[in-house]
């Protein structure tokens, strides 16, 4: 393997100048490094930008959280602003293992854009707008449109992502975050759900689901959010969900699972879910 220069630009227009000179962002390195290990990648210059000012910052605005894309799981996970996204740390405290979490960025998990990439959950539960910063200015999408494929975003050649705007939810809804793997630790997921659901006196009110790791990207099933309306919080009501849930999937096979396990697994996951909220 040639040896790749790596730079640390000391503030974003010097990291803007070394991306348009064809270098590539490098974080927290987790997934960059393997890939570049693997033969996937072979970028002609790695620009760190993990402790760019500009990609650090924490802002609690009355709308919601902004979060700068170089945060470490670990980082916001520790950080009291988090504490008014209970998702977000729901999701973040499965990443990996605390090596991985000191390591891996917000920012780095959203461009990687894993169907099982777990902080993505997250985002589209919240309806994240993903703030982007490039030759041409700043620009922002909503993280259903910056994600648009399996390990493919919106991203444009010299652009980075600067931060993730987290709209706060109106009102108290219960999250929910459970992935399945094949062991505890260090779970890359074969299926996963995360939810928020809003419920008054004992019924459904609202919900909000994603599902990672069975589709090409996380995947809002709306039939199900839907559906579930009005419900009572009783698993014995959500049954004929099951298969709803597990028909808006499109899983593959792979050393992991195989699709129809995949399916099964997020059909389950959903009467985790019921039975979480009727335990509350
Ligand atoms: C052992 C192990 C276990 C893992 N477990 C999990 C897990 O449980 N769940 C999970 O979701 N992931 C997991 N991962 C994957 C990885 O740790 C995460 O995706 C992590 O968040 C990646 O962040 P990073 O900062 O290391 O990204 P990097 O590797 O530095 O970069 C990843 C990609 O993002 C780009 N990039 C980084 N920052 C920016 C930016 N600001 N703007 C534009 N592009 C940028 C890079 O160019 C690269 O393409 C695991 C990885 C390993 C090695």
């Amino acid at each position: 393997m040639r040896p790749i220069p790596v730079v640390k630009a000391k503030n974003l227009a010097e990291a803007l100048g070394y991306l348009a000179d064809g270098g590539k962002p490098l974080a927290g390195g987790t997934d960059l490094l393997v890939a570049i290990r693997k033969g996937l990648e072979d970028p002609k210059l790695l620009v760190y930008v993990g402790e760019l000012p500009e990609l650090r910052v924490v802002q609690e605005l009355a709308e919601g959280l902004e979060v700068g894309a170089a945060l470490t799981h670990a980082e916001l996970l520790a950080h009291p602003a988090s504490e008014r996204l209970p998702i977000l740390r729901e999701v973040l405290r499965t990443i990996g293992s605390p090596a991985i979490r000191a390591m891996g960025t917000l920012g780095g998990n959203l461009v990687t854009a894993s169907p099982a990439g777990d902080s993505l959950v997250a985002l589209y539960l919240l309806e994240a707008r993903v703030r982007l910063v490039g030759p041409e200015g700043e620009r922002e999408l909503p993280v259903r449109e910056f994600i648009v494929g399996p390990r493919k975003t919106a991203l444009k050649n010299g652009e980075l992502v600067r931060c993730v705007f987290l709209p706060y939810p109106e009102g108290q809804p219960h999250s929910f975050f459970r992935k399945v793997g094949r062991r505890r630790a260090l779970v890359i997921a074969v299926a996963s759900l995360g939810a928020l659901v809003w419920v008054r006196s004992g019924r459904v009110e609202r919900a909000r689901l994603a599902l990672g790791s069975v589709a090409p990207t996380v995947l809002r099933p709306q039939e199900v959010e839907e559906a579930l309306v009005g419900r009572p919080v009783v698993p014995e009501a959500w049954v004929d969900l099951v298969p709803l849930l597990s028909a808006t999937t499109h899983p593959i096979s792979d050393l992991r699972a195989s699709a129809d396990y995949r399916r099964k697994v997020a059909g389950a996951l959903l009467l985790d879910l019921a039975n979480h909220l009727a335990r509350l």
